[in-house]
């Protein structure tokens, strides 16, 4: 149902698919197609991915092996799960088997990296998990008050720097050498997220990385980052930048509550190659779902 409500306005703009194969025929296919492409390009999908589905149903409906507007549509829908499913991977967190297991999460400011960090807690420590946060956005002196304040609603413990001049990696190399110690199952490390364009975050991001491979060999199991949902198209540049530098093994998707552009988790996931792990969907702890690619195509089309 979350997802459903998250997906509105996309389903809006995809509404016009169902008027345009209700009236379908052969004779009609180019235009049929050529609008089909425009719904998909104004819900984000991107040129890419709009272009390479319309030409595989053309081939399909030449081919004669789509003979009406229903078994488009479903091989539409298909189309976009296969890709997603692919593409895509394993959707669940792979924390490996040692102890303590590492996930950092990344991202711009405003993401939403700190709130999913705390819903995370929550539903690791629902799972039975003994969980350590990390305070690593060292940069931003809120950033650590907020996570406090999710340690506190999740009730877990948190390492947050001491001192102003402590940095990043040191907080978080420092948090893991505690989980080890004191037999912690997962760390959750939360990370500065300063305009992407600033080359020293994305330094900061891969001292980060080494500090915590250093105490626990194979850590960070999972490096995941935080994408706005209502940003759309424009958070592939930076998903791209940080998967380059840090190497991102999976996706949030936050704000899916408000209004999510649906096509460009399709997109995201292709040009990357990476799954969506997560999706957010509003600011309490339980609003945090694996992401389930089948509830995302039923909730975009009607
Ligand atoms: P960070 O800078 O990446 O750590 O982002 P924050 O976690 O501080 O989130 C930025 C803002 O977005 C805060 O006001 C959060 O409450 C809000 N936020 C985060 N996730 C969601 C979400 O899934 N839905 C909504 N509606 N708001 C969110």
């Amino acid at each position: 149902e979350k997802i459903f409500n998250g997906f509105s306005k996309t389903r809006s703009n995809l509404a016009v698919v169902d008027e345009l194969l209700l009236y379908w025929n052969l004779a009609d296919t180019d235009r049929v197609l050529d609008e089909l492409e425009e719904a998909l390009l104004v819900s984000d999908f991107g040129p890419k991915i709009s272009i390479k589905i319309v030409d595989s149903l053309r081939g399909d409906i030449l081919a004669g092996k789509l003979k009406s507007g229903n078994e488009i549509k479903e091989a539409l829908k298909g189309s976009i799960l296969n890709l997603l499913k692919r593409k895509g991977g394993k959707a669940e967190l792979q924390l490996g088997f040692r102890k303590p297991a590492v996930i950092m999460v990344v991202g711009v400011n405003g993401g939403g990296k700190t709130t999913s960090l705390g819903k995370l807690a929550w539903r690791l420590k629902n799972e039975g998990a003994k969980v350590l946060m990390a305070a690593g956005d060292t940069f931003r002196a809120a950033a650590s008050e907020q996570l406090e304040v999710w340690a506190e609603r999740t009730d877990s413990e948190i390492v947050v720097a001491e001192g102003d001049t402590v940095k990043a990696p040191s907080v978080l190399s420092q948090a893991v050498k505690r989980a080890k110690e004191e037999g912690y199952d997962i760390v959750l490390c939360d990370t500065s997220g300063r305009l992407h364009t600033n080359y020293s975050l994305m330094e900061e991001l891969v001292a980060c990385k080494n500090a915590i491979a250093k105490v626990v060999t194979g850590a960070p199991n999972e490096i995941l980052l935080v994408l706005d949902g209502t940003t759309g198209l424009n958070m592939l540049p930076q998903a791209r930048e940080f998967n380059e530098v840090v190497g991102v093994t999976g996706l949030i998707l936050t704000k899916l509550d408000g209004s999510a552009r649906g096509g460009c988790v399709v997109s995201v996931v292709d040009e990357l190659g990476i799954p969506v792990k997560f999706v957010g969907f509003g600011e309490r702890v339980d609003d945090l779902q694996p992401f389930d690619a089948v509830a995302f195509v039923n909730a975009i089309f009607s």
